[in-house]
């Protein structure tokens, strides 16, 4: 049992049932639905193969429906365009581009752009200076050319791009999202905390926001991010055109330590094994790449060509698995995330200094005895994340009456979501069913030490305030 989390990209070549299946058997813990390509009706029969293969495992699989955000493309080419140093483009709006001009999807770029801008395309492969602009159309110079094709992502990394953060397409995938009951909604090309705080409006409770940090103004606001939102991805593909690449690696680590600090599940993502999109092996780099994410203190790692249009998508996942296995059973973990120290003991966002001081005291308790698990009942699967977010070193057993938050929680490091349906709500009722699942995992042994933390009165949330230290 990874206490590690995987996270996989489902695409055309993963979406039949089987590969599905085999994919929660070996170890897939949430599916992502890129709602960037595909139809919504490809995307739901996804989903319902995924709600298939987890009620035939028997196992928690959480559903990431992920928004495309205010992503700008290049529009239709006839053919692609080859393009060199130091040649002057035009690019216009899709409805307007004339023939030697290059369209955009993003129609008010001229009015937002200023000379000397950057623009970057394709990945960052060409790179683009802006000259000036005439109306709907803005003249560039080619700093770096190459072969433009359709459809081919720009990046505007120096513009403050007006664009909402939830397009007239986004909504449509966010009501399709809450309609097939997801557990996680991510949010693409976050600038501000309101971003964050508008869509988390719009869903309520009925599911978790993940920030996608992918812009270099949400790396500048964090903090601030991060208190507003339930978990983050870093997301390093735009964010390693947004920022100039050697950046990404200090980018990556601030993030997870701030996420790890403010009790945020956070989710390392893109390129991964890349490689893994055409051979059978990873590369030693990528290996390495998964390991210091997992180091770092990520609660999950994601794969996402690999396991969506790669050749390979159950050798990537299992690769991604052998590398957390071999990473987990080091003992390297134990000694915590070596990111996590530096800010301290403060108080942190989303959480009261007494839900802090019980979750430390339910982690710290349970290493002082040896005991083998951590049980927590929970309700919304706040007091989980928070204990989770100390990082202990045995398995977190999180008892819950509630069938989204089991799922939910099947995203959040070392925690092993127990269902209890059926029963009498009571502590007594809920933490037998919490032992009972220790010890029949084998993870426990009957008359072990275990601790339980728990809220009183049992149906608030926000209240944890109990720990107690029991017999299995
Ligand atoms: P994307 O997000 O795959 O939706 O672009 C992840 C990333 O940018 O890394
Ligand atoms: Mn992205």
């Amino acid at each position: 049992m990874l206490r590690t989390k995987v996270v996989c990209t489902i695409g055309p070549a993963s979406s039949d049932r089987e590969t599905i299946l085999q994919m929660v058997r070996r170890g897939m813990n949430l599916a992502r639905v890129n709602m960037s390509h595909g139809s919504r009706e490809d995307h739901a029969r996804t989903i319902e193969s995924v709600r298939a293969a987890a009620r035939e495992v028997g196992k928690p699989v959480a559903v990431l429906v992920d928004l495309q955000g205010p992503k700008i493309r290049v529009g239709e080419l006839a053919e692609p365009i080859e393009l060199h140093e130091g040649d002057e483009v035009v690019v216009a709006p899709e409805a307007s581009a004339r023939e030697g001009e290059i369209p955009t999807t993003y129609a008010p770029l001229s009015e937002e752009i200023v000379t000397n801008d950057i623009v970057l395309l394709d990945d960052g492969l060409l790179e683009f200076r802006c000259v000036r602009t005439e109306g709907d159309r803005t003249f560039f110079e080619v700093l770096r050319g190459g072969l433009l094709k359709s459809k081919k992502g720009i990046n505007l990394p120096t513009v403050n791009v007006k664009a909402p953060s939830l397009t007239e397409k986004d909504l449509e995938d966010l009501d399709f999202a809450l309609e097939q009951d997801v557990e996680f909604i991510g949010l693409s090309f976050v600038r501000t905390p309101e971003d964050v705080t508008d869509l988390k409006r719009r869903v309520g409770k009925r599911a978790l926001v993940v920030a996608k940090i992918e812009k270099v103004q949400a790396l500048q606001a964090i903090e601030e991010v991060l208190a507003a939102t339930d978990a983050v991805m870093v997301a390093r593909g735009d964010l390693g055109v947004e920022l100039p690449f050697e950046r990404v690696p200090l980018a990556q680590k601030r993030i997870i330590q701030l996420a790890n600090y403010h009790g945020r599940p956070v989710i390392t993502a893109t390129q991964m094994l890349e490689s893994m999109i055409e051979n059978a092996r990873p590369t030693r780099a990528e290996a390495s790449d998964v390991a210091n994410a997992i180091l770092d203190g990520s609660d999950a790692v994601m794969l996402s060509g690999e396991t969506a249009v790669g050749k390979y998508p159950l050798k990537s996942l299992e690769a991604l698995v052998r590398i957390g296995t071999e990473i987990e059973r080091s003992g390297h973990l134990e000694r915590g995330p070596r990111y996590l120290t530096a800010p301290g003991l403060r108080k942190r966002a989303g959480a009261s200094r007494r839900e802090h001081a019980v979750a430390a005291a339910t982690v710290d308790a349970a290493t002082q005895i040896g005991a083998p698990a951590i049980v927590v009942i929970t309700r919304s699967g706040f007091t989980a994340r928070l204990v989770s977010s100390y990082r202990p070193s045995m398995p977190v057993f999180a008892v819950t009456t509630e069938r989204s938050t089991y799922r939910q929680l099947a995203a959040v490091w070392g925690v092993h979501p127990v269902l209890a349906e059926d029963v009498e709500v009571t502590y007594e009722v809920l933490s037998e069913v919490g032992k009972r699942a220790v010890v029949e995992s084998g993870i426990g042994e009957h008359g072990g030490s275990v601790a339980i933390t728990a809220g009183f009165p049992f149906h608030e949330s926000g209240s944890t305030n109990n720990m107690r230290l029991d017999r299995l």
